[in-house]
């Protein structure tokens, strides 16, 4: 681990990255996708899923006032003093440039100026950061439970997984409180509650997902952790051959550990 973290520390620094899309995927959601040239697609890739990276947009615009969601009226106009931190959903190492995606959610000033980033802008980023996800060995099952937008770093591990580990059987889990703060592309109103294809970002891999809503909208009707739970319940693997990888908000990490535990 430590010579890992080195490694990826020593090549992390400030680059630019240019914007080659920027596609809204929901009411709040998009897909900010990225692209690093010299130095900064060296850096880039080598980033494990988890990682993440710190983003200037203190002199990106603001959407016009009509595209302003109420919510956000308020703080839409604050200065934006610091960078903020966001992690990928996808890295990829193309001849000499490499590609990364953020999926983002909006939620206050920095997010709603990142939605009028255009194919060609340039953004300054400080990364790659953070230590990532861990391996470790001898494991057969992982299962990845992700909470809202914690589905983003989930997504490269679910890549790293089928690249790097084809014999590790991957499950994921995603959760959100209903279906309009699930964020995907899939027609998130056909999902059932069983395990299936139907998340395409995890799909894409070959790996199958459970979805839950609180409100029952989508999939599942409880919290992310109970649908893990009723789900481990059925398991025959022992824990020692599984491990499970959690993003999302506190809570939920919480409760992730304590169903760990006591499997
Ligand atoms: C390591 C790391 C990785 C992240 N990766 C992603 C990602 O991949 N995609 C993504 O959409 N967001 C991610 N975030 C969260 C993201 O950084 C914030 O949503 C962003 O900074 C909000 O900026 P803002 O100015 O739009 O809103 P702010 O005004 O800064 O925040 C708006 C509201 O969101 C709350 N909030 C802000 N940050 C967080 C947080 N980290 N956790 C819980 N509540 C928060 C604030 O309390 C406030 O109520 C990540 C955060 C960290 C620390």
């Amino acid at each position: 681990v430590f010579m890992s973290v080195k490694c990826s520390a020593a090549n992390k620094g400030v680059f630019s990255a240019a914007v080659r899309a920027n596609k809204q995927i929901g009411q709040r959601f998009y897909r900010l996708g990225l692209e690093f040239s010299g130095a900064g697609a060296e850096a880039f890739d080598n980033c494990k899923a988890g990682q993440f990276a710190e983003l200037d947009v203190s002199s990106t615009a603001l959407p016009p006032a009509e595209a302003i969601p109420e919510d956000l009226v308020d703080v839409a106009g604050r200065k934006i003093l610091l960078r903020r931190p966001f992690s990928f959903c996808d890295v990829t190492a193309k001849e000499n440039k490499t590609l990364a995606e953020i999926l983002y959610c909006v939620v206050g000033p920095a997010t709603l100026r990142m939605t009028t980033l255009s194919a060609g802008d340039s953004v300054s980023i400080i990364g790659p950061l953070g230590n990532g996800f861990w391996v470790p060995d001898g494991k057969k099952r992982a299962l990845l439970v992700a909470g809202g937008m914690g589905a983003g770093p989930l997504e490269h591990l679910a890549k790293v997984f089928t690249a790097d580990y084809p014999d590790m059987e991957v499950i994921a889990f995603a959760g959100a409180k209903t279906v309009k703060e699930l964020p995907f592309e899939a027609r998130l109103d056909e999902i059932s509650q069983q395990l299936g294809f139907f998340l395409g970002e995890f799909a894409k891999y070959g790996i199958e997902s459970l979805v839950a809503t609180d409100d029952g909208s989508a999939g599942f009707a409880g919290l992310v952790t109970d649908c893990l739970s009723e789900w481990l319940g059925k398991s025959d693997l022992a824990g020692e051959n599984m491990i499970i990888y959690g993003c999302g908000p506190e809570q939920m990490l919480a409760q992730v550990a304590e169903i760990a535990k006591d499997k």
